[in-house]
């Protein structure tokens, strides 16, 4: 039967232009059906049609976070927090509260730490997490994610001994007797993390439904996903019980593509609730360890130009491969080396990826070349940014990278080529909430407005230019620009409103904006 539903509202923002519409949104099977003055939806929705008039100061399409690996966040988010910690004895009294307020066997995953802004100068060790949590398995990741730091008992049950080896890409790191201190780096978490998934007490279907209700009072309706194939299968389960009410878009992590290729997944794949994405790999590392790969070397640190996470070869292979098997590729890349080396991987599939309809992404694309940045429009590659990580890095990779003729987390220059810029959050690297994204792409200051006049200004967004960069172009780039993204007749009805209209807003204020309600699918699916 078909349901016929009418959303009125004062202020529709549909970022066409910067009129606000006072009319409604006639919804109808999920979809926009018209959008126009009351009387006109009024007529088209004929008689009997539910009328909702939703909270809020301004209605505007739904989010979409093109870079986001929720699993991970909702883990996090059920876990210990351990960011803004000023120190490691603030850290362990933050973690004998948790466990006292957390009783239990199951496997402790979330932290967020960050030993770079420990004043004590202290490096974690297992011991301590054994102190506080005995037998009971700890795994704590770094708030970039490229590290753990796990106890005795979770490295038992990974099997990670004194006598392991470090495996290709990471490194278990021991003490001066041989024994593992705990801290694996990169890859070397890859086993833990494997147990730890497996053996979780929350059910990666308890995480998710987690995950979705926490994105949904956001104002995220849909996205971009980057953790493994328990997240993929965990969102099928959703979807196959009536219970996904986000929108999903799944990438594959370059390791399970045999998987991907077993069952012939494609690019674009699934229904209107999860799409398969492209295959995600990983060229360098991060800014906070050291590891992003750049020309030149890290200020002070002769010598040191960061890491080259998977060899070129490799990258040009598995972009192939991503390439030919119809499903496209997402390389995250930080460091301005490491874009130039994935664009020259891009440069010998270009034209096979757009006569087959595939994206070529580049996840993150923070430091870039000059003469790289055309390079990203004429191949037709995305840039996927996340733009909390510019003012979060600062002042970090001001220091880390000093003046080089590099562009720093450049959207204004991507954009002005024609670039499709998809804007996400990278959570839980970052918090899920879009307005600080918004805010941090508006003004790149931080919300305590530092730095004054915002860094590298020329590089600043118009709000329009934001807000379409969280909506339009993460659909543009999973290939969903047809069904979402925008608020017109035809598209799926994603909208939301909010506390207070972002156009009427100072800028330094758009960060506390609040959602006030999420409407999926013509369903209203959250409401403050
Ligand atoms: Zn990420």
């Amino acid at each position: 039967m078909t349901r016929t539903t009418v959303f009125i509202h004062p202020r529709i923002r549909t970022l066409e232009n910067e009129e606000p519409l006072d009319g409604a949104i006639v919804v109808r099977d999920g979809r926009i059906a018209l959008l126009g003055s009351l009387d006109e939806a009024r007529a088209v929705a004929g008689d009997g049609a539910e009328e909702v008039r939703l909270e809020g100061e301004a209605l505007l399409p739904a989010f979409h976070d093109a870079h986001i690996h929720s699993g991970s966040m909702a883990a996090v988010r059920l876990g210990p927090d351990l960011a803004g910690a000023t120190s490691y004895t603030e850290v362990l009294e933050r973690l004998r509260i948790f466990e006292k307020e957390n009783p239990g066997d199951g496997w402790i995953m979330g932290g967020r730490w960050d030993s770079n802004a420990w004043l004590d100068g202290a490096q974690p060790h297992r011991s301590d997490l054994d102190a506080i949590f005995g037998v009971r398995p700890v795994m704590l990741s770094t708030v970039d994610g490229h590290a753990d730091w796990a106890n005795s008992a979770a490295l038992t049950r990974a099997g990670i001994e004194a006598t392991t080896p470090d495996p290709g890409g990471g490194r278990i790191v021991k003490d001066a007797t041989g024994e593992p201190t705990g801290l694996l780096l990169e890859s070397a978490s890859g086993s833990v993390d494997r147990v730890a998934r497996e053996e979780l007490v929350f059910s990666t279907e308890e995480l998710l439904r987690d995950a979705q209700q926490h994105l949904l009072s956001l104002g995220i309706a849909h996205i971009t996903d980057i953790d493994g194939e328990d997240v993929r299968s965990g969102y099928l389960a959703l979807r196959a019980r009536g219970d996904l009410r986000i929108r999903v878009h799944k990438m594959t992590r370059a390791g399970e593509m045999p998987a991907a290729l077993a069952d012939g997944r494609r690019f674009g794949d699934g229904d209107d609730w999860f799409t398969t994405g492209p295959v995600k790999i990983f060229a360098d590392g991060a800014l906070g360890p050291h590891t992003a790969h750049f020309h030149d070397d890290f200020v002070g640190e002769r010598g040191n130009r960061g890491i080259e996470v998977t060899a070129q070869g490799e990258i040009v292979e598995l972009v192939r491969s991503a390439v030919d098997a119809g499903l496209g590729a997402a390389v995250h890349a930080i460091g301005d080396r490491a874009n130039t080396l994935v664009l020259e991987a891009f440069e010998t599939v270009a034209d096979d990826a757009r006569v087959r309809g595939v994206p070529l992404r580049i996840e993150h694309a923070q430091h870039i070349r000059p003469s790289d940045l055309d390079r990203f429009s004429e191949l037709g590659v995305v840039a996927s940014m996340q733009p909390t990580h510019c003012t979060s890095d600062f002042p970090l990779s001001v220091q880390l990278l000093g003046s080089r003729p590099t562009a720093h987390y450049p959207w204004r220059s991507l954009l002005d080529r024609g670039v499709c810029v998809a804007f996400g959050s990278d959570a839980p690297v970052e918090p899920a909430d879009p307005f600080l994204g918004i805010h941090a792409a508006v003004t790149r200051q931080r919300v305590d407005g530092e730095p004054h006049g915002g860094r590298e200004p020329d590089e600043r967004i118009t709000l329009t230019e934001a807000l379409r960069a969280y909506t339009l172009a993460p659909a543009q780039a999973a290939g969903l620009a047809e069904h979402t993204g925008r608020l017109e007749a035809g598209m799926f009805a994603d909208f939301i409103t909010v506390d207070q209209d972002p156009y009427e807003v100072t800028e330094a204020d758009l960060w506390r904006i609040r959602t006030e309600a999420t409407v999926v699918g013509g369903e209203v699916v959250f409401r403050r």
